[in-house]
């Protein structure tokens, strides 16, 4: 099947509220160019180098995702530009999003990363420390950043069982941060859980945002 076939399939599962992210990381950018022929416009890119390259020769139109970790000093790369950051790990990182925001007269959107799965390596905060991060008087201090929700990757396994659990405690933790800090915020709205293999499981959990690369664009090299 074409890159279009796929992405048109997976759009027919999608319940129509959940807005899918092409993740064309190491894709080559005829493979987004075919995407974006077949109508697609949301893209996703996990490394600052290759989204920047990719934003500057492809149609302007496209709606940009960052994806992967972001180190501090690699914001001003991407603040002019990017629809959504998905992994905001540190009060560290959103203070200097917040910075290069200011300098570009933006809004950013953000999303809070959250370490749902089992694995060490995995990037984000426990759901103490970004309550903790929620109350401090230098978080509210920040004016140019909208926190728009959360993002999580579930443990690598095939135990569905594991996924869910993973996924619903993701869901738990963006109902009660909501209803205890941003009740008046409508921007917070966004759950960025589910990738090739545990989308439809994402969705049955509560995903707003799916992210979704191999099953659109093939196996990564
Ligand atoms: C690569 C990546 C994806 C897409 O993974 P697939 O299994 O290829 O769909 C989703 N989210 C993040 C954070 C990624 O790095």
């Amino acid at each position: 099947m074409s890159i279009t076939q796929n992405i048109n399939k997976i759009k027919e599962e999608l319940p129509q509220k959940v807005k899918l992210v092409a993740v064309s990381k190491f894709k080559p950018e005829a493979a987004i160019l075919e995407a974006y022929n077949g109508g697609q416009r949301v893209f996703g890119e996990n490394r600052v180098q290759e989204l920047v390259a990719k934003y500057q020769s492809l149609p302007k139109d496209i709606e940009w995702h960052l994806i992967g970790h972001l180190q501090s000093n690699k914001v001003k790369y991407i603040v002019p530009f990017v629809h959504l950051i998905h992994s905001v790990d540190s009060f560290k990182l959103l203070e200097a999003i917040d910075k290069e925001a200011i300098k570009f007269k933006r809004v950013v959107d953000c999303l809070l990363e959250v370490h749902i799965a089992e694995e060490d390596a995995k990037f984000g905060f426990s759901e103490n420390e970004i309550i903790e991060m929620l109350e401090s008087v230098e978080f509210k201090e920040l004016r140019n950043i909208r926190i728009c929700g959360v993002m999580g990757m579930a443990t690598f396994t095939d135990n569905e069982r594991q996924i869910r659990k993973e996924f619903l405690h993701l869901s738990a933790i963006f109902n009660s941060i909501k209803n205890k800090y941003f009740n008046q915020s409508s921007a917070f709205c966004e759950i960025s859980i589910g990738m090739s293999g545990d989308y439809k499981l994402a969705i049955e959990c509560g995903s707003t945002i799916v992210r979704i690369g191999t099953t659109i664009f093939g196996e990564r090299d």
